[in-house]
């Protein structure tokens, strides 16, 4: 068997930092839907501190608001969903979210026109290069840190999550598929420390030729090309540019786990293991992380 791993630091959240974040000009983005397939405007908004991370849908008119808390996650088959009281809900957010969380952003507004988060090139680059738009802004108000404080770990079957104790965020993450072009790389993995911008926005979601069929006819991925996805295919990578890493798997896996955490409504200080997991493990975690008030402090 393939395996692959990858140890990413994210080393700079406590410098600089102590104040909560957010954006200094609304910015706007268009695109698609990957899954829906449906075109979909979305403008971001500066917010006020302790408003946190909301999605507005516009395109509704009544109960239009959904938080982006780990506690309103109703979806987790493919990308993450989220739900308020009545039912209305935005997926697909997860890239964004990795974006909000890799420039530190605490509160912002997110104006959106459909049911779902335009994929764009399939990374969380575009929405990287958004906010560069404009600037982060920094509030009058301390920003609060989730400190991990005891060993929370979820398995099912052979996957696992687990969060630890630490005196930063950092996330150690391993990948294990039956395709030889995965294989392939696995051997040329090592030790990367970097930042969020260089080291993992831009790292693409990925999918494999022989389940396109069944993604299709079960309505998903309508929106889905090599424009916005690496497909993995029996011997090659169908993509004409190929891979922009040659772990870009892996490091996808750790952008959308950057994303789902960030759901936690606070960054987390401590140290996340994911082994061949995905969104619904990376909420249970969650979910089990804020079950007991023990697991965790505010500082
Ligand atoms: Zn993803």
């Amino acid at each position: 068997m393939l395996n692959l791993a990858l140890f990413f630091k994210m080393i700079d959240i406590s410098k600089n930092l102590n104040n909560q974040q957010t954006i200094a000009e609304p910015v706007s983005i268009n695109g698609i839907g990957l899954h829906s397939g449906a075109n979909v405007s979305m403008k971001l908004y500066p917010a006020e501190a302790d408003y946190g991370i909301k999605f507005i849908r516009k395109d509704l008119v009544n109960n239009n608001i959904i938080e982006a808390l780990w506690s309103n996650v109703t979806n987790t088959k493919l990308s993450t969903t989220i739900s308020n009281q009545s039912g209305v809900s935005v997926s697909t957010i997860e890239h964004l979210m990795s974006a909000l969380s890799g420039l530190h952003i605490d509160n912002i507004k997110i104006e959106i026109d459909g049911p779902e988060v335009p994929i764009m090139d399939g990374s969380s680059i575009k929405f990287v290069d958004l906010i560069d738009q404009t600037s982060t802004y920094s509030l009058n108000k301390k920003r609060k840190i989730l400190k991990v404080k005891k060993n929370i770990k979820i398995k099912n079957n052979d996957s696992s999550v687990e969060l630890k104790p630490n005196n930063q965020f950092s996330i150690d993450f391993e990948i294990d598929f039956p395709s030889k072009l995965i294989s392939k790389q696995s051997c040329q993995l090592q030790l990367i420390n970097g930042n969020y911008k260089t080291d993992i926005a831009s790292a693409r979601t990925f999918g494999f030729e022989k389940d396109v069929d069944m993604l299709r006819s079960n309505g998903l991925a309508l929106g889905g090309s090599l424009d916005n996805a690496v497909v993995v295919g029996e011997s090659r990578i169908l993509n004409s540019d190929g891979l922009r890493f040659k772990d870009e798997f892996v490091r996808h896996k750790i952008l959308d786990s950057i994303g789902d955490l960030y759901l936690a409504g606070a960054p987390i200080q401590g140290y996340f293991f994911g082994n061949k997991s995905g969104h619904h493990l990376n909420n249970l975690l969650l979910r089990s992380l804020f079950a007991n008030k023990n697991n965790y402090e505010y500082i």
